[in-house]
This record gives structure tokens, sequence and C-alpha cells, in this order.
């Protein structure tokens, strides 16, 4: 017997016939002998309509209320479920976040967990019951209720995996996978059999949302045994491993793309010592994370252009932090531009390959394609690219690996 935590995403219970498959994937583990708990997300498209009506009411809502309208989504299917699992004759209930209880911290719309007691729900799997989870929720210091920031549920599940130590976690979803890129924007995407934790925190970082990146930290932290798989299909998904599981590495993994990117560049900076902190020390008290930086060459007279990116829903606070600037800095001007994507190329072989850096350069000059900036890790090259050429390159790039899917006949 084995305890088994599983996470069906949105387009898994998107309606009630999505929701009579997933009961019947849970039947089955319960049949083998299995304890199960299942995290649930809401409906597709529910979680943004529900945003999208507080945004409607206006752009600085209570983020405590916004969480409670945004959590509900989750409530619906993880009752559905449970609903529909009785009628099979399983015994199932549903959980909600304050009920089990899952602790975050007070950080509306992007909490973090900070505990989960487990004592109530393991003597309910104990007696052979289903928990299923409301995902994305929990319960703040003031007993509010708190969300975990857009794909959350992922983070649920492999936070209640580690909580209840259990012997696996499996995130279904709407593909097979995780894959060399997007198989969405990329036909020849081929699905990765194991992957690295630490490639897969690249990959999500940079914007590979199969898995939400708090997740598989977490997973890396707690060695929670991470599945993805399809919650249509049945066969093998994706394993995230430690990388001594892994034979053959290859240089390059994966590729991600990001869109959700801004780009600002400072004209006309003071080239002196100590400006980039009086820039990027306001931007951090203001909790806008700058991802990355380049500063040019000194004009003549003593002055620099300092551009980076942040995040694009920060930008309307960026830019009113660097506002408050002007006179401190004496810069020229502030430009802003949205219409950008920063790619990555991810792979832990890139610690002992040289070249991957190169290829990518080259690759991107030969379609025409413009670098804005490049940042760099142990395992990963990021460029910074027009929005309208993030389908061009993300395919040349996944060419230029090697990365593309033998033609089937
Ligand atoms: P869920 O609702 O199940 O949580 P998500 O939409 O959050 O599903 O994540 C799955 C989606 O992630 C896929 O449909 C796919 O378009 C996208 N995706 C982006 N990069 C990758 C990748 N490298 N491998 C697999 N899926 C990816
Ligand atoms: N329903 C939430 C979202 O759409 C959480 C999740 O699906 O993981 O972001
Ligand atoms: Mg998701």
């Amino acid at each position: 017997m084995a305890r088994i935590v599983q996470k069906f995403g949105g387009t898994s219970v998107a309606d009630l016939d999505r929701i009579r498959n997933v009961a019947e994937r849970v039947k089955r583990e319960v049949d083998a002998g299995n304890q199960v708990a299942t995290v649930v997300s809401a409906m597709a498209g529910t979680t943004n309509q529900l945003a999208a009506w507080c945004q409607e009411i206006g752009p600085l809502v209570d983020a405590r209320e916004q969480d409670a309208v945004v959590a509900s989504g989750e409530q619906i299917t993880a009752g559905l479920l449970a609903m529909m699992l009785q009628t099979m004759g399983v015994n199932a209930r549903s959980w909600l976040g304050w009920q089990i209880p899952l602790r975050t911290d007070g950080t509306h719309s992007k909490a973090r967990i900070e505990t989960i007691e487990t004592d109530d729900m393991i003597a309910h799997l104990g007696k052979g019951q289903v928990a299923i989870v409301a995902g994305f929720q929990g319960i703040g210091p003031n007993g509010r209720i708190t969300t975990l920031g857009r794909g959350g549920s992922d983070t649920s599940a492999v936070a209640l995996a580690a909580a209840l130590d259990a012997d696996r976690c499996d995130i279904y979803t709407d593909v097979e996978g995780v894959y060399t890129t997007d198989p969405r924007i990329v036909s020849g995407a081929t699905k990765i059999d194991r992957i690295t934790y630490e490639e897969m925190l690249e990959m999500a970082s940079q914007g590979a949302k199969v898995l939400q990146t708090r997740s598989v930290a977490m997973a890396m932290q707690h060695h929670v045994r991470l599945q993805v798989l399809s919650s249509f299909v049945d066969q093998p998904g994706t394993l995230v491993v430690d990388e001594d599981e892994i034979v053959e590495q290859k240089i390059v993994s994966g590729i991600a793309y990001s869109p959700d990117e801004a780009k600002i560049t400072l004209l006309g900076v003071p080239d002196r010592p100590g400006v980039a902190a009086s820039i990027f020390g306001p931007l951090a008290d203001a909790a806008v994370n700058v991802d990355m930086i380049v500063q040019n060459i000194s004009h003549e007279d003593q002055s620099t252009d300092m551009t980076f990116t942040v995040g694009k829903a920060d930008l309307d606070r960026a830019m009113s932090v660097l506002d408050g600037l002007k006179d401190e800095l004496g810069h020229d001007g502030v430009q802003a531009e949205t219409n950008v994507t920063k790619v990555s190329v991810v792979g832990v072989g890139m610690r002992s390959q040289p070249g991957v850096a190169k290829t990518m350069f080259e690759t991107l000059a030969d379609k025409g394609i413009n670098i804005e900036v490049i940042s760099t890790s142990e395992i990963k090259v990021s460029v910074l690219i027009g929005g309208d050429y993030t389908e061009l390159a993300v395919r040349a790039l996944h060419t230029a690996y090697g990365l593309d899917a033998e033609p089937s006949d």
C-alpha cells in the first residue's frame, strides 16, 4: 500500500465529464489499495473569470477580498469530485485550505505555505477515505483566505505530499509530461522521460508553466518524487529526479519562453560609483523583482544608459519608483517596452560543455532576430528579444540544439 498525492489541473476538471474521468483515475488508485489525497484546480477559465470580476471593480481592490473570490473556484471542483466519487461507491470528502488547515503567510495573492497540519487528514486516510483538497488556497495569520499565486495548485500538491510523507506526487495535466519546449507552439517538441529538479526549476522559472516554480523548489527541498503526466491518456509521463538518476545527459534539455517581461531603459544615468545601488535598492524595497540587467558603455559626458527587465505585472510600480528618483539620480528619461519575450535554453550539460551561448546567438542572428539583453546562469542562457519573434526564435533554437522529434511516418 502506498500513500499518493495526485493533482488535477483546470483542463482536467473543466466539466462534469472530465470530473468523472478524474474520479475514475482516483478510484483506480483506491482499488489498488492506496491511500489517496487528490488536489484539484478550478475548472479551466474560472480563476481568470473570477479575477477579471475583481479587477472590474477597480485596480486596487482589497487583496483579502480578492483572495476570497478567486479561491472559490477550487471549492466547487473539490465538492463536485467528492460527490462524483461517492456515486461510484468511493468514500471521499472535500477539504478547503482552512479546514486542513494549510497555513500561509499573509501575502495575499502570492502567499507562501508555512505549515500543514496533517493529523486529522491522516486519520481520515487511514479509514480508507479519499481526501479531495482544494488547491491554490490556504489560511493566513489573521484567519483570512489566501491564495498561492497563479498555478499554485501544483505547490499545494507538492507541499501536501511532503507533509503527508507521500510515496509519490502525480501532477495530471493536459499534456503528456514535460516537453523539450511548449508543445503548443512547437509541434516537434518531444516528451522528456526524466528531468533533473534543477533543470525543471529553471524551465519553470523561465516560463514553462507546466509546473509552478515554487512547487519544483519545494519538491527538490523535500525530495518529493514528482511525476507530470496526462489525465487523458494512459502513458508514463515525466519524472523529476536527482541528477544521478539520469544516465545520458543532453547539453540542452529544454527551451522556455516568457512573454511576461517588460524592459525598462534609464537614459543618461550619471556614471559614478553607487548609482546601481541607488536604482535597484528602491526597486527592491518596493518588492519589484529585477531580472536581466545591462549597463551600456559611458558616453563622453560620463553618463550611461541602464537597461533591465521586470515582470509585466510590476511595471507600473517600477515606473513610479523611478519617477520618484528623478531628482536624486538626474537621469535624462525612462523608456518602457512591453512587447518583449525572454527565451532561455536550459541544461545541466552546459556546465561541462562550452559553446551553448554561441549556438544560440548564431541561430538568432541567422533569423535576423536582434538580442536586446543577455543573462546567464550555470545551466541556462537567456536572451530578451522582440515579442513578435517569439515563436520563430523558439522553433529555430529547438532545431539548432537537436531537440526536434524524429518525423513519424
Ligand atoms: P494545468 O491546468 O493542468 O495546471 P497548465 O496550463 O498550468 O495546466 O500547464 C500545462 C501547459 O503548460 C501545457 O498545456 C503547455 O502548453 C504548457 N507548457 C509550457 N511549457 C511546457 C513544457 N516545456 N512542457 C509541457 N508543457 C508546457
Ligand atoms: N486555479 C488557479 C489558477 O488558475 C490555480 C491552479 O490552477 O493551479 O491559477
Ligand atoms: Mg498549472
